[in-house]
């Protein structure tokens, strides 16, 4: 089955690394062109010189970009997706995308006999590397068992949340979720910090009680603890996933403070941070704010 792949960052190249291999036929666009050409010299695959060469041939398309806007530029633009894809074809949206956006785009490709299926992932950057993402897809089951191969090479638990567009709204909430739980247990140790109890300590009884997460088990011990911060998931592609979700919120006219605060205080954290920052680099601001390291 041959397969196009646009979009080798942090969590896109691994996944494409579980294609590179019978039965599938890989053809790989990036647009920094170099980690294309690292990419294939490391595994089975083609280098394509546009995103319409990576998919002019390609039974199945996957995009891994940043955002929804990015999806919708590789799609429109210059030698872009659109002008090469196949009729027949489904395009299988990895990124953590933008409910309305996907609906819309679904509905273009459909025009074109192309169908399409969002299906963003959890699981990090070491879920990727070892196959095991989780894969929330929205689109038609129809559709998905064609493609079901090739989502199964690199995901572990693949789970129908809905129509196009389900898979992107789980996803966003999913990871606002992340956001409030790395927040909370910051500001939680800071106040332990001061008050003058060890943050092991405190983490040693917090993940043996109710108050535990995986931010308290694995994010803090692992990254902020040893003070390693290492770069997995941009802080600004989490903020970007927050505001996914307070803006799903608005529209649906819930209430929610909670994530629209921490999409708040994502939003400045990426504004003092800068792009490249991780996502728990945020725990340093609390850290600032309140005059304690949390180590
Ligand atoms: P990165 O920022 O590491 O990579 C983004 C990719 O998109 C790169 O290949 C980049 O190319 C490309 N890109 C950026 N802008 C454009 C553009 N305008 N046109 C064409 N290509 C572009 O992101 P990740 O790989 O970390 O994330 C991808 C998606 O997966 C995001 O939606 C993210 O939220 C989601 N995700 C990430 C996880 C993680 O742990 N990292 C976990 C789960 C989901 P270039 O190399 O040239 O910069």
């Amino acid at each position: 089955m041959k397969i196009g792949f646009i979009g080798l960052g942090d969590i896109g190249e691994p996944i494409a690394s579980h294609l590179a291999k019978e039965p599938f036929e890989l053809t790989v666009w990036n647009r920094t062109s170099s980690k294309a050409d690292e990419f294939a010299r490391n595994h089975q695959a083609r280098v394509a010189a546009t995103p319409a060469d990576a998919v002019r041939d390609a039974a199945v398309v996957i995009t891994c970009l940043p955002s929804s806007a990015e999806v919708e530029a590789v799609l429109h633009g210059d030698n872009g997706i659109l002008e090469a894809i196949r009729k027949g074809s489904v395009l299988i949206d990895c990124t953590s995308g933008d409910p309305p956006t996907s609906r819309s785009i679904a509905a273009e490709l459909g025009g074109r006999g192309v169908e399409f299926i969002d299906a963003p992932v959890s699981g990090g950057t070491a879920g990727a590397k070892s196959g095991t993402l989780t894969v929330m897809w929205g689109g038609d089951t129809t559709v998905f068992e064609r493609v079901r191969p090739v989502i199964e090479a690199f995901g572990k638990k693949i789970v129908h949340a809905g129509p196009v567009g389900s898979g992107d709204a789980l996803k966003a909430v999913n990871n606002a979720l992340l956001a409030v739980h790395i927040l909370s247990a910051a500001e939680g140790l800071a106040i332990l910090a001061k008050a003058g109890v060890d943050p092991k300590v405190a983490l040693d009884v917090i993940n043996a009680s109710s108050g535990r997460s995986n931010t308290s088990e694995n994010l803090i011990p692992q990254r902020v603890i040893t003070r390693a911060f290492p770069r997995t998931f941009r802080l600004a592609l989490l903020e970007k996933d927050i505001g996914i979700a307070s803006v799903l919120s608005e529209d649906l006219g819930a209430k929610t403070p909670l994530i629209a605060l921490t999409a708040e205080r994502f939003h400045e954290a990426r504004e003092k941070l800068g792009e490249r920052a991780d996502h728990v680099e945020v725990v340093k601001i609390v850290e600032e704010e309140n005059g304690v390291e949390i180590k």
